[in-house]
C-alpha cells in the first residue's frame, strides 16, 4: 500500500513549509458568534431581487463577464457618496482579494508591509503569500495608536505598504483620522485603510474616505460581507485615486468577478435600505455587550465594529471551550487572556451573556 502524500512530499516554497491554513472553526452550534458575520438572514424581498437578477444573467453565461465590472463599480460609488465615481472604485471577491491585489502591485519580493498588531491576521498572511516581508509593530496595552507612535514607526521602517485597520479587528477600536492623516503624510509608499467594519462606527468616528482627495497613495478597502450581510456573496472593494485602480489592472486575473457575483451584488445595493437596517440593531447589541460585560467586572475594549474584545482574566482557551460547551461559539484570536464575540441578534446576546455569567468568577 502506498502511503498518502503529505505536504512534506511536495516542493512547497520554503517560507510556507510547516504553516497551517487560515480559518476559524466552522462548527454547527446554536449560537455562532466567531466570524463577525451579520446574524440576520437576507430578507425575502432581497432574495427575490437577487434571484431575478441572476436569472437575467443565465442565458449569457456562455460569455465572459464585464471584465471591469463598470456597472457595479458605479453603484458602489453611488452608495458611498463623497462625490466618488466608478473610476475611483475597484471590486473583487471579498476585500481579502482586494488586499491581495494591492500587495501584488505595491508589495512583493524585496518590499515590506507594516501593520500595528494585534490586527487582522490576513494582512500578514497576504504579505507572506505575495512574498512581501511583514513588519509587525506592537500596539500599547490598551491597543491604541497615537500620532507620535505611528509616525515614529513609519519613519523607522519606511515600509512600502502600511496597513491601518479602522475599526480594528480584533480590538474593535477605530483610529483617530489625525493618525491616518499623519501616517499618509509620512509614508514613503502606499497606505491601506481597512474599513471592513466602517458602517458600524459610532457617531463621531470618521471614515478615511474624506482624506482621499489629493492623496493618491491612500487606499480605503471595504466589504459587503458585514453590514450588508453578503459574506457568502463575496464582494469587497477599494476606493482610491483612479491611477491606483489602473495599477490593479496589471495584476488582476481577467474576468475575476463572475457575472453572477456582479449581478447579485448590484441587486443587493439596489435594496440596501432593507439590509443596512440591521446595522443599528447590531450596534445596539454591540453596546449592550460592552455595558453588560463591564457590569460583570470585565475589561472590555471600546468597539466601533460589530464585535467586542473582552478579557476573561485567565486562560482564554479554557474560557472559549466553556462557552462552546454552553453552545456559544466565540473567537480565540490568540491574544492571551482575551476573546472576541460578534454582536448578533438580541437572542444571541442573551445566550452569550448568560454563558459569560456562568464562566468562572473574576478574581478579587
Ligand atoms: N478586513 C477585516 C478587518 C476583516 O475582519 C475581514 C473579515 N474577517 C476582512 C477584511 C475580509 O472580508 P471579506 O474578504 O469577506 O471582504
Amino acid at each position: 500500500m502506498r502511503r498518502p502524500t503529505t505536504l512534506d512530499d511536495l516542493p512547497i516554497r520554503a517560507d510556507l513549509r510547516g504553516l497551517s491554513p487560515y480559518g476559524a472553526p466552522q462548527l454547527d452550534v446554536p449560537v455562532r458568534l466567531n466570524t463577525n458575520e451579520n446574524s440576520y438572514p437576507v430578507p425575502e424581498q432581497v432574495t427575490e431581487a437577487i434571484a431575478k437578477a441572476l436569472a437575467a444573467e443565465l442565458r449569457d453565461l456562455n460569455r465572459y463577464p464585464d471584465r471591469d465590472a463598470e456597472g457595479l463599480r458605479a453603484d458602489l460609488a453611488g452608495y458611498l457618496g463623497h462625490g466618488l465615481t466608478g473610476a475611483q472604485v475597484w471590486a473583487a471577491n471579498g476585500s481579502n482579494e482586494i488586499q491581495q491585489q494591492l500587495l501584488q502591485v505595491f508589495g512583493g519580493p524585496g518590499r515590506t508591509a507594516l501593520g500595528f498588531v494585534p490586527t487582522y491576521s490576513m494582512h500578514s498572511l497576504l504579505s507572506l503569500g505575495t512574498g512581501t516581508r511583514w513588519v509587525p509593530v506592537t500596539r500599547g496595552p490598551d491597543f491604541s495608536l497615537t500620532v507620535d507612535e505611528a509616525v515614529a514607526r513609519v519613519r523607522e521602517h519606511a515600509p512600502d505598504v502600511i496597513f491601518l485597520c479602522s475599526p480594528n479587528n480584533p480590538t474593535g477600536t477605530a483610529l483617530d483620522p489625525a493618525v491616518i492623516a499623519a501616517v499618509v503624510a509620512e509614508a514613503p509608499g502606499m497606505v491601506i485603510v481597512d474599513e471592513a467594519y466602517g458602517e458600524f462606527a459610532r457617531a463621531g468616528t470618521a471614515s478615511a474616505l474624506a482624506l482621499l482627495p489629493g492623496h493618491p497613495r491612500l487606499v480605503v478597502t471595504r466589504t459587503m460581507s458585514k453590514a450588508f450581510g453578503f459574506a457568502g456573496g463575496r464582494l469587497g472593494y477599494l476606493v482610491a485615486d483612479p491611477a491606483v485602480v489602473q495599477a490593479i489592472g496589471l495584476v488582476r486575473l481577467p474576468y475575476h468577478l463572475s457575472s453572477l457575483t456582479q449581478a447579485a451584488a448590484r441587486a443587493v445595493l439596489a435594496h440596501r435600505e432593507a439590509l443596512l437596517g440591521t446595522v443599528e440593531a447590531i450596534k445596539a447589541q454591540r453596546d449592550r455587550i460592552v455595558t453588560e460585560l463591564r457590569a460583570q467586572g470585565r475589561t472590555v475594549a471600546d468597539s466601533d465594529a460589530n464585535f467586542v474584545l473582552f478579557s476573561v482574566d485567565g486562560d482564554q482557551r479554557a474560557a472559549w471551550q466553556t462557552l462552546l460547551d454552553a453552545g456559544v461559539l466565540v473567537r480565540d484570536v490568540g491574544l492571551p487572556g482575551w476573546l472576541r464575540v460578534t454582536a448578533g441578534t438580541p437572542a444571541e446576546t442573551d445566550a452569550f451573556l448568560t454563558a459569560m455569567a456562568e464562566l468562572a468568577p473574576l478574581k478579587g
